[in-house]
């Protein structure tokens, strides 16, 4: 479903990203590992677009994503092909930011209802449907500031999953939360797993990776370092920058 080849990015002079290569099968869950700054971030960022690449290409489903090629040569694609391609990739992020003056069920049907064109009575119903998913059916009329964090990251889940996403990605979904609230939100992506969503997730939470991945893989200096089972990258690494990170975060 995604492909990644030879992506770079750099930011001014700091080269963020250099010449990572990533390909995950639809159906696939790949927990993406590595220190601070080693690029996590922009990856996912590049692949939904919130970041143009400097150089490399990524497909999601065959298609090249945020340029079309003619004639050998790429050009930009036009906001409303952005738009499209967008829409089918979910994103959850480390900060729950749902939107503060809308209830749990506005938040997971205004972009269904405003972006999607999906009429009211139906974009309400699949969202009581995604509340009940990730166990807040009984939430919808809450506000964000009247749940707590890991209910906003359930919220913030479902929302994603309102636009009937192919890809979800998450960028440290737990790592902003009081750890007796971790658990619920793991479970939450654990449960969309089995439902057999293609997801990209980083994070630091190893038992998830060694449960729920189908793959791991170790990022570093902006570079893949290992890539491959769970089992594999987190129970034997073949490079000491692996051994050492995964002795630093357990
Ligand atoms: P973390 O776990 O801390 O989020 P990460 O592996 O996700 O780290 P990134 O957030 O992708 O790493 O950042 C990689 C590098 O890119 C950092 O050095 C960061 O300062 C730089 N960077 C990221 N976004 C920008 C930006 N918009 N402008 C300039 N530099 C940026």
């Amino acid at each position: 479903l995604v492909d990644a080849v030879n992506v770079t990015k750099s930011f001014g002079s700091n080269v963020v990203l250099q010449g990572v290569d990533c390909h995950v099968d639809r159906g696939e869950v790949v927990c993406l590992l590595g220190p601070s700054g080693s690029g996590k971030t922009t990856f996912l960022r590049l692949i939904n677009q919130m970041e143009t690449l400097t150089g490399g290409r990524i497909y999601v489903d065959g298609e090249l994503v945020g340029f079309t090629e003619r004639g050998g040569r790429l050009h930009a694609r036009r906001p409303k092909d952005i738009a499209r391609q967008r829409a089918r990739i979910g994103m959850v992020f480390q900060r729950f930011n749902l939107f503060p003056h809308m209830t749990a069920l506005e938040n997971v049907t205004v972009a269904p209802r405003t972006v999607a064109g999906v009429d009211a009575a139906t974009a309400r119903r699949e969202a009581m449907e995604l509340l009940d998913r990730v166990g807040l059916a009984d939430r919808a009329g809450y506000y964000p500031n009247e749940l707590s964090g890991g209910q906003q990251q359930r919220v913030a889940i479902a929302r994603a999953l309102a636009m009937k996403p192919d890809l979800m990605l998450f960028d440290e979904p737990t790592s902003a939360l009081d750890p007796e609230l971790v658990g619920e939100v793991l479970g939450a992506m654990r449960a969309l797993a089995d439902q057999g969503m293609t997801m990209i997730v980083v994070t630091h939470e190893m038992g998830f990776a060694r449960e729920v991945a189908d793959r791991v893989i170790f990022m570093d200096g902006g570079a893949v370092v290992e890539d491959g089972p769970p089992e594999q990258v987190l129970g034997n690494p073949r490079h000491e920058r692996t051994r050492a990170f995964i002795a630093r975060v357990r």
